[in-house]
């Protein structure tokens, strides 16, 4: 057997080896406008933008953020819904020279602050309804500027119109942007930027285009440096995995949030660097998911296996043309058999699940999507010239076939480590290889098979959730002693986040109570759904809690069921 077995399984389309243009991302723009200004880049809630009108506005925005101050290697933070602004906001950094963060709408002002501190970000790109959320810890942060739009913005006439009542129902108050001075109006920072191009020293190995935060394989969320060689060469990876897909052609559907690492390489470079159409929805209901897919008619569609459930259990699918779907590429969570076989018959097209994380800029593996072997709950082979092998716990032994152990990745893609935690990163990287933390094997042929996670990440419903955070909020909580966030199965989420409670003597707390606490504190997505108080906690005989214990235990408790 070769080193690499999965090589002999490539169809002759796929290279095993590519070449990168040493360019910046944002260079995929300026070429999808040279190529087709007229062209539709991005569709949104009736709104249709072009390339031209998508590279003169990034253009406009680099120049703003120049103005402001912004120099080459900033961080600027973008906390929008997927929707133009978001589109425009970062390739206009990108053009500027500076570094984007991509932030969770969700996200509370606890949240807010630890990002922003911890990236030093100078500037925010935000809609009108967080910025109260923004303005209150703008104090503890490194932030000079605010930049406010709505989603009306960009929206048609007469939705334009309508959308502020549309807001004031929804949230129960109407806007009001504060702090003039530090804040400036998207609309009027698209008047005063200019649609040049900024010349701007480059360095494609070294500079970073992101910081894309994630807890890896313990503790807080970090912010992981992907530069633009590791965003190029994925997206490259991508184009060639997808080697059917003609440039200036397809439609991608943009459901994935872009401040996920999988929906901005997916959807926000892939779309750009193929001179697609984006089709962007602020956010993912089932309803409008399906009769955009009706109406828009996407050929790609990359998703979780949440969002490909929900489309399949909702009664009225049958109502609706779903054939326009030619490829889908299934990331973040495995992906149930039965679900690959109800979305193809349905559909029509290839739904085939993949494999990789943050560090990985994202995907390492994937099932071939066209007419080559692909296994039904494998993540597939890996990409080319990406190198995996499943590795003793903690080094960089390789295990024969069939036997479990770490799946480590190397290649152009991995990246350059996480910003300011050397430590971790050594923590992390070995020899060149990426630790991801997972655990798995490989097949004879080459291809892997994901069996378990050796960090506490929960992924619940596709967002990624760090129990530490969870239980810092928890320990707050004048009534705990000690306490652990688990994720146990959750038949739709894939997991959900459970607190396992133990109370100091003569306390008393409810579960709402501390439901109440948490949601002051924390983005709804990660507040735990289930509560178990206990009267202690499994340890090891150091003191350590056992998570695992407890998650097994969720597990039987299912199995027995
Ligand atoms: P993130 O850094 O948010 O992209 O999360 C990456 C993690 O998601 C990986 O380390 C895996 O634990 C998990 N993951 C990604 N794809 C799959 C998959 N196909 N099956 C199981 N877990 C996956």
């Amino acid at each position: 057997m070769t080193a690499k077995p999965w090589l002999t399984q490539y169809p002759p389309e796929i290279p095993h080896t590519l070449t990168y243009e040493a360019i910046p991302v944002q260079e995929y723009l300026t070429r999808a406008y040279q190529n087709y200004p007229e062209k539709v880049a991005i569709h949104f809630l009736g709104k249709d933008v072009t390339y031209q009108e998508l590279y003169e506005s990034s253009l406009k925005f680099a120049n703003y953020l120049r103005a402001i101050g912004i120099e080459k290697g900033d961080r600027v933070a973008i906390m929008l819904p997927n929707c133009p602004q978001n589109v425009i906001g970062y390739y206009g950094i990108l053009y500027a020279g500076a570094i984007v963060v991509q932030t969770n709408p969700l996200y509370t002002e606890r949240e807010i602050a630890y990002q922003m501190k911890d990236s030093g970000a100078k500037a925010i790109l935000s809609l009108d309804i967080l910025f109260p959320r923004i303005s209150k810890v703008i104090k503890e942060t490194n932030l000079e500027n605010i930049i406010i739009t709505g989603i009306k913005d960009y929206l048609p006439f007469p939705k334009n119109l309508v959308y502020p009542f549309i807001q004031k129902k929804q949230y129960g108050f109407s806007v009001k942007v504060e702090h003039r001075g530090m804040n400036h109006l998207f609309p009027e920072v698209m008047k005063v930027g200019k649609a040049e191009k900024i010349e701007v020293p480059f360095d494609f190995e070294e500079d970073i285009a992101i910081l894309q935060y994630t807890g890896g394989t313990t503790g807080f969320p970090k912010g992981v440096m992907l530069t633009h060689k590791n965003l190029i060469s994925n997206a490259t990876m991508c184009d060639a995995w997808l080697y059917r897909s003609e440039k200036g052609k397809g439609t991608i559907l943009g459901i994935l949030p872009f401040f996920h690492v999988y929906g901005m390489t997916t959807v926000l470079i892939l779309s750009v660097m193929l001179g697609n159409r984006m089709v962007l929805l602020p956010k993912f209901d089932v309803e409008s998911a399906l009769k955009t897919i009706h109406k828009q008619k996407p050929t790609l569609f990359p998703g979780a296996p949440t969002i490909y459930i929900g489309l399949l259990n909702h009664p009225d699918i049958g109502k609706y043309d779903l054939s326009s779907i030619e490829a889908c590429l299934s990331g973040s969570a495995p992906l149930p058999v039965e679900i690959q076989d109800k979305f193809e018959k349905v559909t029509g097209g290839k739904l085939v699940e993949g494999y990789g994380l943050t560090e990985s800029s994202p995907v390492t593996h994937a099932n071939f999507v066209w007419d080559n072997e692909r296994i039904k709950g494998s993540v597939g082979v890996p990409w080319p010239d990406t190198d995996a092998g499943i590795f003793q716990m903690d080094s960089t032994e390789p295990m024969p076939p069939g036997q479990i152990g770490e799946i480590c990745v190397r290649g152009p893609q991995i990246m350059k480590g996480y910003w300011n935690r050397p430590e971790e990163t050594e923590h992390t990287m070995r020899d060149g290889w990426l630790l991801t933390g997972d655990l798995g094997y490989m097949d004879e042929k080459g291809f892997f098979y994901i069996v378990d996670r050796k960090k506490d990440m929960i992924i619940a419903g596709g967002f990624n959730v760090y129990p530490r955070e969870i239980e810092e909020v928890l320990y707050e909580h004048p009534a705990i002693q000690e306490c652990v966030a688990a994720g146990v199965p959750d038949p739709y989420r894939g997991e959900t986040v459970k607190a396992f409670i133990v109370l100091k003597e003569n306390q008393h707390v409810s579960e709402e109570e501390l439901n109440a606490f948490c949601r002051e504190h924390l983005a709804a997505f990660k507040v735990p759904r289930i509560y178990e108080f206990r009267k202690e906690l499994p340890k090891t005989a150091v003191g350590k809690i056992l998570r695992r214990t407890l998650v097994e235990e969720e597990k039987e408790k299912i199995i027995n069921a």
